[in-house]
């Protein structure tokens, strides 16, 4: 759906400095933001095996939740009392939201929509339920949908309901990791493509 990158440009040669992070992914990248806010004159290098947004981080379903997605848990809201993980996941959508304004990535790559949680069997519907009544227990906002809403909002009779929780941000993940990636780039950060570390020697300079 995105147009076509311009060349990769790997690594051309020796290079020296003083962070060398190993990936492209949401985590390598957001390292690298992170070290030059903290030092905004850091040498830092991105090597990364591949193009940007060729990895699982640019290829994935997009949903970026802040609530518990926890798939071990009966009705994936988790296992008790989520507080410190939702406040952790809304830290790092802010972040996202911060350099998602900084790099001048386009909008529709990063749209806080929020989402729905459809239910097509009597199974997912307890589900949505019970998720609903964990997440008004914690104090968060969340919207049950019955058939006929969910009929109203999709436009089909599949869904016996619907669960809807307003702090998801919707990605275009290959648009969003691409303008993460351009972003760093045009603040001096180096993103060396199709550079993959096969090798590391440790060496000290005293
Ligand atoms: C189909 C699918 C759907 C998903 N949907 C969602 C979703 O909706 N919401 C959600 O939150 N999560 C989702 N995920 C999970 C999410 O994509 C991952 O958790 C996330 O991408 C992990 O990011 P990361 O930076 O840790 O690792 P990665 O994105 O895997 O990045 C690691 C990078 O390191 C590079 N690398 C590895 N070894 C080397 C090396 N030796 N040299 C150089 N580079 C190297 C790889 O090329 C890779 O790009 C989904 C995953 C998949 C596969």
């Amino acid at each position: 759906m995105l147009p076509g990158q311009p060349e990769p440009v790997p690594l051309p040669g020796n290079a020296a400095v003083d962070a060398a992070i190993i990936g492209e992914g949401f985590a390598d990248l957001a390292a690298a933001r992170r070290l030059r806010q903290i030092d905004p004159a850091l040498p830092v290098a991105e090597l990364a095996a591949s193009r940007l947004a060729e990895g699982a981080s640019g290829r994935n379903s997009g949903f970026m939740t802040d609530l518990p997605h926890e798939l071990t848990s009966d009705d994936y809201s988790g296992h008790g009392d989520d507080r410190a993980m939702i406040a952790l996941n809304r830290h790092a959508i802010a972040f996202a939201q911060a350099a998602d304004d900084d790099y001048g990535i386009n909008r529709n790559f990063f749209d806080p929509v929020g989402k729905i949680n459809g239910a097509a069997s009597p199974t997912a519907d307890a589900l949505n339920r019970s998720c609903a009544q964990h997440l008004s227990g914690l104090g968060e906002a969340n919207e049950f949908l019955d058939a006929q809403a969910m009929t109203t909002a999709t436009g089909s009779r599949h869904y016996l309901s619907g669960g809807y929780t307003p702090g998801t941000v919707m990605l275009q993940a290959a648009g969003f990791i691409r303008g993460f990636g351009e972003g760093l780039r045009a603040s001096g950060v180096g993103i060396w493509e199709n550079t993959p570390v096969i090798a590391f020697a440790r060496s000290s300079t005293g």
